[in-house]
């Protein structure tokens, strides 16, 4: 019989659409870990620099602000939470504004070192206090955990992705609202994936299609695994 080991890490990547964060989140509720969303990290810093006037293209400015941010991270899956200087952002950087410009922000290579050390810091503290932590990103199997107990890259066709998003941005998925979300999907991962690789899984990374899958049943497959690479407990 495997023992789960302690503290678990457990790192799942993928495009924008594909359930990361919502799956992410199930799982450490449902396995009492911490949940470290890692891209709401990079829309933080975007969201600062906004409110900075900064200019995204200037990358030694940007990078310097990363450096800079005061960034606060809530890992309790049942209520996480992002401050920047002791102002909840949760809601503000959700707003189209910040996703159309957050690729620019991290694809900024001084801005993914600084943000990279803070979230091993983060997975590494929230694991000791926790006893393990579900991280969901875009390179989080292969740059910032390589070592996780279980690495998964959760994936599904662009045609559910943008089905599921334009559902959750507009409340329905017909063709106007598809449309209106192309940008935040097709162009975001298009940006993103020249600096990571999330397309594709990495050796020793396990590939779960969600296109066929509803949520419960993507929670269950990424549940099944942790069970199979880990142990029974889990
Ligand atoms: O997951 P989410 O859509 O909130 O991520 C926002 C953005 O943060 C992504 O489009 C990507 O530019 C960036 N990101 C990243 N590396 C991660 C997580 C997110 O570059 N590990």
């Amino acid at each position: 019989m495997t023992v789960r080991p302690m503290p678990l890490v457990i790192a799942i990547d993928g495009p924008s659409g594909s359930g990361k964060s919502s799956v992410s989140r199930a799982v450490a509720q449902r396995l009492d870990l911490a949940y470290l969303d890692t891209g709401a990290m990079y829309r933080a810093l975007t969201w600062w620099c906004v409110q900075q006037g900064l200019d995204l293209e200037d990358q030694p400015a940007v990078a310097r602000a990363a450096k800079d941010l005061q960034l606060q991270m809530g890992t309790d899956p049942s209520s996480p939470s992002v401050q920047v200087g002791g102002v909840a952002i949760d809601q503000a950087i959700r707003a189209t504004v910040i996703s159309e410009s957050v690729s620019k922000v991290a694809t900024n290579l001084g801005v993914r070192d600084e943000l990279c050390d803070r979230q091993r810091a983060l997975i590494s503290e929230s694991a000791k206090s926790t006893g393990g932590v579900v991280a969901e990103g875009r390179d989080i199997t292969t740059v910032v955990a390589p070592d996780a107990h279980v690495r998964i890259l959760l994936i599904a066709n662009q045609e559910s992705r943008l089905a599921r998003r334009a559902k959750e941005l507009h409340g329905e998925a017909d063709h106007a609202a598809v449309s209106a979300t192309h940008d935040q999907i097709v162009r975001r991962d298009k940006d993103d994936s020249t600096v990571s690789q999330f397309m594709e899984a990495a050796p020793g990374v396990t590939l779960v299609d969600t296109s066929d899958l509803d949520f419960q049943q993507s929670v269950e497959a990424v549940l099944e695994l942790v069970r199979a690479q880990t142990g029974p407990q889990a």
